[in-house]
């Protein structure tokens, strides 16, 4: 096969990034120049606007990939002595929260379970029995380690019920699925640009509770970290605090307009179709998914490795490659899988291209598949 014109990179992230995106990274900002000042403030109206939080929470971004900002809404948003965060994980991310707010020195609890079946209301009311000293909950919306979409309205609603403040992780959701931050009275929830939003990484986007977000004056004892301290500042000046990835926010700027002028529902429409070929493909393979159909969040699909002994990941992620497609590993929480996304920059004739280049790549590596 010719070398395709772009890099495929069908991971969790980041993506295949339109060239229309990228081409807005071609051109030098000042930080403080009054159009990087209605950049920033563009993104942030319309990342309230998507999730419905425009009259009830603000959105901050701050530099750094996606998990700089879970960090700076934990040390802003939640009161360290008083707090005790119950991680509710069934993957990857979701450990990787506990992760993080372990690691700032949070008083954490991990409700752990399986991969499906998927949390129930029993589950999150029990844990929060057990431990009354609980005062937050988190939770991941796409768990990419597994591709579940975890239902965070019933999290919601049972939060609401036992008077918990609730945190989610939409870093791979948001812009693909709808959300509603005023609704499930979201404390914080957390934004990647690149993923459903198609941009280029860089930034972290935090969409904060606005009561919240003002009570929290001088909590951080991080200073990068610090949410308040950045919103007082973008609020009052309409520059960052320190120096912002100023072709990252050109991009992102971009990537909200494209947003918009697709709409969301007919984005997530595009990656229903790129995720139905995909998986209907595979499995006139012979392959077999995961997870079923209907529990699968599809902007990501995780498959079985196949039986066959000649199948090695390394060499079939090194074909795929070499033929200008990233494929990524399955995580530890799904051993024996491995995963191809659909977010970013594809339809359904890059989907066309993906299963030719798996063709021959298992081809290459000597594993036998069932005649598509
Ligand atoms: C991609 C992803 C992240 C990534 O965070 P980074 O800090 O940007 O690497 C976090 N959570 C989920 C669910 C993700 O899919």
């Amino acid at each position: 096969m010719e070398e395709t014109k772009k890099t495929y990179l069908l991971t969790p992230g980041p993506l295949t990034v339109p060239a229309e995106i990228k081409a807005e990274m071609l051109r030098d900002h000042s930080p403080n120049a009054a159009t990087h000042m209605a950049m920033t403030s563009a993104i942030r109206a319309y990342c309230l606007e998507i999730c419905n939080g425009t009259d009830t929470h603000a959105c901050v971004p701050i530099q750094g990939s996606a998990t700089y900002g879970v960090e700076a809404g934990l040390h802003t948003l939640v009161p360290r002595e008083t707090s005790r965060i119950l991680v509710v994980e069934n993957g990857f991310y979701g450990q990787r929260l506990a992760e993080i707010a372990t690691g700032a020195r949070f008083s954490v609890s991990v409700l752990s379970l399986p991969m499906l079946p998927l949390p129930t209301e029993a589950d999150i009311e029990a844990a929060l029995e057990a431990d009354p000293a609980i005062t937050h909950i988190m939770i991941c919306h796409a768990e990419t380690g597994t591709g579940v979409l975890n239902p965070v309205a019933m999290v919601a609603d049972v939060a609401r019920r036992h008077g918990k403040e609730l945190m989610i992780d939409a870093v791979a959701s948001f812009g693909g699925f709808p959300i509603d931050a005023a609704a499930l009275d979201a404390l914080a929830i957390f934004i990647s640009p690149n993923k459903c939003l198609e941009s280029v990484p860089g930034v972290a986007l935090v969409v904060a509770r606005r009561d919240a977000l003002e009570a929290s004056a001088g909590r951080s004892p991080a200073v990068v970290l610090d949410l308040h301290a950045q919103w007082r500042f973008m609020e009052e000046k309409g520059a960052w605090r320190w120096t912002p990835p100023t072709h990252v926010v050109a991009a992102l700027a971009k990537g909200c307009e494209r947003h918009r002028a697709e709409g969301l529902e007919a984005r997530a429409a595009r990656y229903r179709a790129n995720w139905r070929r995909l998986v209907d493909g595979l499995r006139q393979r012979g392959f077999e998914t995961l997870l079923p159909d209907e529990i699968a969040a599809p902007i990501i699909a995780t498959f079985k490795d196949p039986a066959d002994p000649a199948y090695d990941f390394r060499s079939f992620y090194a074909a795929m490659e070499k033929r200008g497609f990233i494929i990524f590993p399955g995580r530890l929480t799904a051993a024996g899988t491995f995963r191809i996304g659909v977010m970013g920059d594809l339809d359904e004739s890059d989907m066309t291209l993906v299963l030719a280049a798996i063709d021959e790549s298992l081809a290459e590596i000597g594993v036998a598949t069932e005649p598509a």
